[in-house]
């Protein structure tokens, strides 16, 4: 049973004002689009995601859109929405999933409750969408003044996900000879199928206009919280001829003994992570009694740790490493240590920080038995 979901991304928001494309301008510093691919691509049982962009914008979206391997080629959509989302479906129908989930690029706040509820409807029902019920009273407009209240008794308003069983959907597409139809629950029903409500939340509103995007910063600046964590560690020289450091090997006349490559700078730095996040320590997500992880490059903790930071839509706002020994000298090295964590942490340089000092010939470090390290980072999440 396979789920894959659709960003209808090709309009070209011209009730929003600004010069870009909506879906590609900017909240909290990211651009929309980018948010909501990664909101469905958090929900693990999405299989495979497409997104249908407009001719114009293939740039933008190369810009715009993450690795993953579950994220498929972009989709030349059409003029209109239905006509977009048709596109997304024929294009998916040679290889096509069992469920389908279609999604607007406008509503980056759909929460993993709304995708979970939605796909878990299709299991009773051929669909299901988000919405909300109304809660304000509605009254019909007539010559600018109030005029009959209009019965809000069971109205809901629609938003996305909607799902939608693949081929079904997609006969009620090829049936449909409106371009201007509403939405695919629309679709559904006038092809004969049942479609759930799921309740959703209001904050998964969709950015049409130009006060839309300060309430989406606003709702931003309310979800993010900043955390900090640190991270420790030390190991022992022993007899050998390179050390690796922050994922550098440092040519020196003894090594690091540990299960993995020993590099105690880049386990302080995976482990500030896990702390940040509150979920354990390097320990537990690798325990040293494994023998798959002997002799392994660290760099595999340290790229799980940012992958779980990207799993709950954070994002690293800076780390800062201290490197305590004698010897080997690590300041001809720092620079190539903050590029290649940079590299496998996928930030730029400027927010990572490695330094070094020794600890006066003190304590073990200062008898050069062997190399402690200290990590702090700051994350948003
Ligand atoms: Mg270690």
């Amino acid at each position: 049973m396979t789920t894959a979901a659709l960003i209808v991304a090709a309009g070209r928001g011209s009730r929003a004002g600004g010069g870009l494309p909506k879906q590609y301008r900017q909240i909290g510093g990211e651009p929309i689009l980018a948010r909501t691919i990664r909101a469905l691509l958090t929900c693990k049982q999405v299989d495979l995601l497409r997104v249908v962009i407009h001719p114009d914008d293939k740039l933008l979206y190369e810009d715009t859109a993450p690795d993953d391997p579950r994220l498929g080629p972009p989709i030349i959509g059409g003029s209109e929405r239905a006509l977009s989302v048709k596109l997304g479906l024929e294009a998916m129908a040679e290889d096509p999933p069992n469920k389908i989930l279609v999604h607007d690029a406008a509503r980056p706040f759909v929460t993993q409750a709304a995708i979970c509820d939605v796909i878990e409807a299709l299991v009773d029902y051929p669909g299901a969408l988000a919405a909300v019920p109304v809660v304000d009273a509605l009254r019909r407009e007539e010559d600018g003044l109030c005029a009959d209240p209009i019965d809000r008794t069971r109205a809901w308003r629609a938003q996305t996900p909607q799902g939608f069983h693949f081929d079904e959907i997609l006969a009620a597409h090829r049936a449909n000879t409106d371009p201007m139809a509403a939405d695919d629950a629309e679709l559904a029903r006038a092809a004969g199928l049942s479609v759930k409500l799921v309740e959703s939340n209001a904050e998964n509103f969709k950015i049409t206009t130009p006060n839309d995007f300060a309430r989406a910063e606003r709702q931003l600046s309310v979800a993010l919280e900043t955390r900090v964590g640190q991270g420790y560690d030390v190991h022992a020289f022993a007899s050998g001829e390179k050390v690796t450091l922050c994922g550098v090997d440092i040519p020196f006349d003894k090594t690091l003994s540990g299960h993995s490559d020993a590099d105690v700078s880049m386990h302080a730095l995976t482990d500030a992570i896990f702390g940040a996040l509150a979920e354990g320590d390097i320990g537990q997500w690798f325990p040293p009694s494994e023998a798959e992880w002997k002799g392994a490059d660290s760099a595999i903790f340290l790229e799980k740790a940012m992958e779980r930071i990207r799993a709950r839509g954070g994002v690293l706002i800076n780390a800062d490493i201290t490197i305590v020994c004698e010897q080997p000298k690590i300041g001809p090295h720092a620079q190539a240590m903050r590029q290649r964590l940079a590299e496998i942490m996928m930030v730029e340089v400027g927010r990572i920080s490695v330094k070094a000092t020794t600890s006066e010939r003190l304590g073990f470090t200062g008898r050069s038995e062997g190399i402690a390290a200290n990590a702090i980072v700051s994350i948003s999440l």
